[in-house]
């Protein structure tokens, strides 16, 4: 599979978001590390949210897909995280025409639009031990593989693992944003939750292009 057309695009969001629900507790559990423990149910509550709506409704764009999941995250989840996530899914096709199909460029094109959005409503940036420090570099990832012959497997493989690096890459660095802040040097060792809720989209995605 090398295009995903609308209906793909609704397939794979809701495999996102039955892998976010069922990694509930392993979120929770990291957040509680340094954080208040409720990324795992801010998420999950976040993406039972939006696969009703993706079951219930029908979609002429792409575009459509991607804002809604991320504009049901923002009404049901509240706090930092549901701006962040929401603002993810929902702002990367912002600045896009309308699209019924896309290749890896075309992903590619929406979560750079994402990052963009995230940074900027987030004022956050690489090294604040933030989502944004899994976000980028899988963005890179699928920028620079956009001009390869690759499957959409390969690319999403790579982005996923450039994700996965960016989380490790978090457990070097003190929190300077959100709740684990507080904390300073403590959060030192720990992975950011928000990151590998990133880590876990992508992988998600990547399993559903896959099978
Ligand atoms: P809260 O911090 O309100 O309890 P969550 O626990 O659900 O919310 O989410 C925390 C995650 O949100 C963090 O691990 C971090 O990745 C992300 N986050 C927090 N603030 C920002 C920000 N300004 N920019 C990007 N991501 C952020
Ligand atoms: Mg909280
Ligand atoms: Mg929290």
């Amino acid at each position: 599979m090398n295009h995903l057309s609308v209906d793909d695009v609704k397939q794979m969001l809701l495999y996102v978001g039955e892998t976010i629900t069922a990694s509930k507790d392993y979120l929770g559990q990291i957040d509680a590390e340094i954080g208040d423990g409720d990324h795992g149910t801010g998420m999950a509550t976040g993406a039972e949210a939006f696969m009703k709506k993706l079951r219930e409704s029908e979609f002429e764009t792409i575009n459509d897909v991607f804002k809604t999941t991320g504009m049901e995250m923002m009404k049901s989840m509240g706090g930092a995280s549901g701006i962040i996530f929401g603002t993810m899914f929902s702002d990367g096709v912002k600045q896009l025409e309308s699209k019924s199909s896309i290749d890896h460029t075309g992903l590619a094109d929406i979560f750079r639009g994402s990052l963009d959005s995230v940074k900027k409503r987030g004022k956050a940036d690489v090294g604040d031990k933030t989502m944004i420090d899994a976000l980028d570099p899988a963005v890179q990832t699928l920028e620079s593989d956009a001009s390869k012959e690759w499957t959409l497997t390969e690319v999403l493989k790579h982005a996923e693992e450039a994700a996965w690096n960016g989380v490790e890459e978090t457990k070097q660095i003190t929190a300077k944003h959100g709740r684990a802040k507080t904390l300073g040097e403590r959060t030192k060792g720990y992975q950011d939750a928000g990151a590998t809720s990133v880590w876990l989209i992508f992988k998600s995605m990547r399993e559903w292009v896959e099978q």
